[in-house]
């Protein structure tokens, strides 16, 4: 979401005559997109902050905004402790770094360009084009849930979908420009169109996105399980395009957690569409997160979160230990009582889990062919994704282009990637 967000600031700046440098030295501004979710990541733009902060010292002309969740409804605490920065912008709103890009004079060329023109025009209607083959579309914005450990609905507010006609004109946007996968994003994104007139859903966006040429695969995240609709299922399963690529947090397998989290669904819940995935969808991939160490998490809730990561056998698990979250309901009210060395055991052992079922998984893989979609080509090597998602390495002798399907024969695994030949035209079996 946050890079979905940096790339369409980054068309507004564009149309104002700014460009992105590669080096830091180079620029005289400076938008830092922060996440909230977890305290590393904001202490990672604190201290992109402090050196920033050093260089406007030592009489840089350079100019700060700071954008994404970081930034709340009162930016006034913020800007006391961090006088230096120019602009405060909440996720979503731009206008403040924008109007901050106008004012700011380009020392050789003069006025950048005109604030107005591209506000009237509507910075909604700015779709940005990103580097390669894959783009990110937010289709709904927000969050309702409210999971008492996360803060993404106090930063990000509630859920707002994108109209169908919308979210389909930027895929033709990109589509015409050679987009070839788009991944629909949004923090519950079974959530899509509940607040909309003509209640689509996502099943309504996949089989739109069949028709549009040039797209040749559609993914989607995050699912909430409570939102996942057999519906929804259904037409990932019939839909040609759609990848067979599950991301659904389970967060905790013991439902006295759960019900701490306040996740509003049970365990068996869970167990059960995801039994309904793969009766659908035998091999389909399904990956999730879990947090572990949440307020009041013992030693007997923690081994049931492992027994059933030992049973789903999932091809990823994203794990995190519990940071507490300043506004949150469990920082308010819960204490934060796991030991941090007990949080690393834990998550060290939920790794573990995680390696060795990738590994299993794509052991099966061997002597297989997969059509994979080619991201990246150098002279003798490329480099591409399965519609599960996972890496593929092959020799090429030049032929492949980016943004190719092509059929490749597994020849190596690891837990993290594969490795392969283009399959001749007599292999059979494309999974
Ligand atoms: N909406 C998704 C869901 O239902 O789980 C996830 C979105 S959340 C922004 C992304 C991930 O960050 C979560 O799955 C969770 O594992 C992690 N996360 C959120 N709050 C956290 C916290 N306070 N401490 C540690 N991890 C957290
Ligand atoms: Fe956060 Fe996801 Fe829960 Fe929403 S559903 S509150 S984004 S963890």
């Amino acid at each position: 979401m946050n890079q979905a967000d940096s790339l369409k600031l980054a068309a507004g700046l564009e149309q104002l005559g700014w460009q992105s440098v590669k080096k830091d030295e180079s620029a005289n501004l400076f938008v830092i997109n922060t996440c909230s979710v977890r305290q590393h990541a904001e202490d990672r733009a604190y201290s992109q902050l402090g050196r920033l902060r050093k260089q406007k010292l030592s009489g840089e002309e350079l100019h700060i905004a700071v954008m994404g969740c970081m930034v709340g409804p009162k930016t006034a605490q913020l800007a006391k402790r961090f006088p230096y920065v120019d602009a405060w912008a909440r996720p979503q709103e731009f206008e403040p770094i924008l109007t901050l890009a106008e004012t700011i004079k380009d020392p050789s060329e003069g006025d950048l360009g005109s604030l107005s023109v591209l506000l009237d025009g509507g910075l909604t209607r700015t779709y940005a084009l990103p580097t390669g083959i894959s783009a990110f579309v937010p289709v709904v914005h927000g969050c309702n849930k409210f999971c008492t450990y996360c803060i993404v609905p106090l930063r990000r507010g509630r859920e707002r979908s994108r109209p169908v006609a919308d979210v389909l004109d930027e895929i033709n946007w990109l589509a015409d420009r050679g987009i070839r996968e788009v991944t629909l994003l949004g923090q519950t994104v079974e959530a899509y169109g509940h607040d909309l007139s003509e209640r689509p859903t996502l099943a309504t966006l996949f089989r739109a996105i069949e028709k549009i040429e040039g797209i040749v695969r559609v993914r989607f995240l995050t699912s909430y399980p409570k939102d996942m609709t057999n519906e929804i299922i259904d037409s990932v399963a019939d839909c040609r395009k759609v990848c067979e690529h599950f991301n659904i947090p389970v967060q905790s397998g013991s439902n006295s957690m759960l019900e701490r989290m306040r996740r509003g669904y049970m365990v068996e819940e869970f167990v059960e569409r995801v039994e309904r995935i793969r009766l659908k969808m035998p091999d389909a991939a399904i990956a999730t997160d879990i947090i572990v160490g949440c307020p009041g998490e013992t030693d007997d809730e923690f081994r049931e979160t492992l027994s059933l990561l030992r049973q789903i056998r999932f091809d990823t698990i994203h794990v995190a230990a519990y940071s507490p979250r300043p506004g949150t309901f469990a920082d308010r009210n819960m204490i934060d009582d796991v030991p941090s060395k007990i949080k690393k055991q834990r998550l060290h052992l939920v790794e573990k889990i995680h390696q060795e079922s990738s590994l299993n998984i794509n052991q099966k893989l061997l002597n297989r062919e997969i059509e994979i979609l080619v991201e990246s080509v150098t002279e003798t090597q490329a480099t591409g994704r399965t519609k599960h998602g996972t890496i593929v390495h092959f020799n090429t002798n030049g032929e492949v282009k980016i943004g190719n399907l092509e059929n490749i024969v597994i020849t190596q695994t690891t837990a993290w990637s594969l490795k392969g030949h283009i399959a001749d035209n007599l292999s059979l079996s494309v999974v």
